[in-house]
């Protein structure tokens, strides 16, 4: 396999999800690899992304659980936060992740350069001024936080720099309708911020399912966010002590942190791709064939820096196909229909598969089934959570095109749903199927009259 006239059969630009995988699999399979990581081993997900978010996430529902006890006779004053131990004890995970990283790809036999890394020619990377040459390179240098041009925007703080307050913030307005706007909202919410959450548009979640995401917006305001539609800030002003934020439907908002999630965009800039004949789309996101190709014909992309699906998990699927496909002579495809996703928001969605108003457009007229409902946790406590749930049924063939729910540990149910419609399982199928009870999963199989 080895060509002698390059140093590296492989050499992986990033080592985030999509690039320690690919990189740690071309290496088993005796590719001889280099990794460049210019910041931090395990990338965003591992460093300001899906773990510290989800450990956040959980840090916020204590108060949460601590007031549903109250309905199980347990009685005492609110626990405190401790925000710096809390900070410290999020940070020596995210380290010891880091630590995890590096060992894999080192115990992979990768070859190790914490630098960053450009590309002088379609076989030649550059670091700290030296040149390296490389059969094949493949770019996974993910994304950044977008904040839009809006005076005062200098006041603004972003996802990466939330997970690292230095004192949870009194008041916080959120900017944004993505998975991370309304995540935040309800991770400060939980932990005792008084929360707006200003969405541009008439719902958040674009995309999503909208009577779930709507069932969503209304469990947020119940717990007492302050969720605005149709709104955004236009400018941003600093006071003696506080953020002054005017909006564009004349609102002030009052806060000591505004928080934008407005999106993120692909790390491409700088990188010499142009210099290679590497093409960008209008997003600045490298663009790709089906086999991560890009238009220099040694030169792959895969994860966040191609702006599809950013997910971790399909990241890393593309990163095992360019190994394989490379170093391993089998071809294989990331299937990306039916991929499951949750949001952590509180309640959390988890979702797989047609939204009703896609699925009404591909298969017509679609049976649809709906619950909502009190799940038996919360019957004896005051503290309130409902859950929401809806099957989407083909009319031609009984087929099982999507599934949603919103509601405590969505999605930890959804991912086996997600096996089942993969599988073409049929309404037939999910009502024949025996329930765990008393469960709120079970409700997906006792469905039986269509709401529509
Ligand atoms: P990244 O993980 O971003 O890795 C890219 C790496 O390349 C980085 O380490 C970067 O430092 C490095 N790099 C960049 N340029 C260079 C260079 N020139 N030289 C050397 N190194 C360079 N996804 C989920 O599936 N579930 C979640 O719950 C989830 N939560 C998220 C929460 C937040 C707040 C954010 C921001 C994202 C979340 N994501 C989640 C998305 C997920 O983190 C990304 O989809 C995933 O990390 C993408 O992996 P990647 O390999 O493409 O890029
Ligand atoms: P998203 O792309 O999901 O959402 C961006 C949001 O910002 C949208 O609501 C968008 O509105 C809004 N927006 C964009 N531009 C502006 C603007 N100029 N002014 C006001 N609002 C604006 O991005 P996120 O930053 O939330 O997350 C990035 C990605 O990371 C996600 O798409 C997801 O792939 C991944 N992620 C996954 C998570 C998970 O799996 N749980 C968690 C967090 C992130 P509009 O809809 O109107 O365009």
């Amino acid at each position: 396999m080895s060509d002698d006239s390059f140093q590296f059969d492989f050499f992986v630009i990033g080592a985030g999800s999509g690039g320690v995988r690919a990189a740690r699999m071309a290496a088993g399979f005796g590719a001889r690899v280099g990794i460049a990581e210019a910041r931090y081993f395990g990338g965003t997900c591992v460093n300001v992304g899906c773990i510290p978010k989800k450990l956040f996430a959980y840090g916020s529902r204590v108060l949460h659980d601590h007031a549903v006890a109250e309905g199980y006779g347990w009685h005492g004053a609110p626990p405190t936060l401790d925000w710096a131990a809390f900070i410290a004890n999020k940070n020596t995970e995210i380290s010891r992740l880091n630590g995890v990283y590096l060992k894999l790809l080192k115990n992979a036999g990768c070859e190790i350069f914490e630098s960053r890394a450009t590309l002088v020619d379609p076989h030649t990377v550059k670091m700290d001024g030296v040149h390296y040459t490389a059969r094949h390179i493949l770019v996974a240098t993910g994304g950044q936080p977008f904040v839009p041009e809006i005076p005062g925007r200098e006041h603004a703080i972003t996802s990466d720099e939330a997970f690292f307050l230095p004192a949870l913030p009194r008041r916080t307005l959120v900017v944004g309708g993505g998975y991370i706007a309304v995540e935040f909202a309800g991770i400060l919410h939980g932990l005792g911020s008084q929360v707006t959450l200003a969405y541009r548009g008439d719902l958040f979640l674009r995309g999503f399912d909208a009577e779930t995401v709507e069932f969503l917006a209304g469990q947020m305001t119940h717990k007492g966010i302050d969720v605005r539609f149709k709104t955004a800030p236009i400018q941003i002003t600093r006071t003696a002590d506080a953020l002054e934020v005017v909006m564009n439907d004349g609102n002030v908002v009052v806060c000591d942190t505004v928080l934008y999630a407005t999106g993120r965009v692909p790390n491409t800039n700088g990188l010499g791709l142009a210099e290679c004949g590497v093409q960008l789309g209008v997003d600045g996101a490298i663009v790709v064939d089906p086999q991560y190709r890009t238009h220099a014909s040694s030169i792959y992309a895969i994860g966040d820096v191609t702006n599809r699906v950013n997910l971790t998990p399909v990241a890393l699927a593309e990163g095992m196909v360019v190994a394989r496909r490379l170093f391993a002579q089998r071809e294989t495809e990331v299937d990306y229909d039916y991929i499951p996703t949750a949001v952590f928001s509180q309640p959390p969605i988890g979702t797989v598969g047609y939204c009703e108003a896609d699925a009404r457009e591909k298969f017509g007229d679609v049976r649809v089934f709906t619950s909502s409902f009190t799940p038996l946790r919360y019957t004896v406590s005051v503290e309130k959570e409902r859950a929401f749930m809806k099957l989407i049924v083909t009319p031609a063939d009984d087929r099982v095109v999507g599934v949603h729910m919103c509601g405590e540990d969505a999605g930890e149910i959804i991912q086996g749903f997600a096996v089942a419609l993969r599988a073409g399982a049929t309404k037939a199928v999910f009502d024949s199927t025996i329930g765990i009870h008393p469960s709120a999963a079970e409700e997906f199989v006792t469905m039986r009259e269509p709401t529509r």
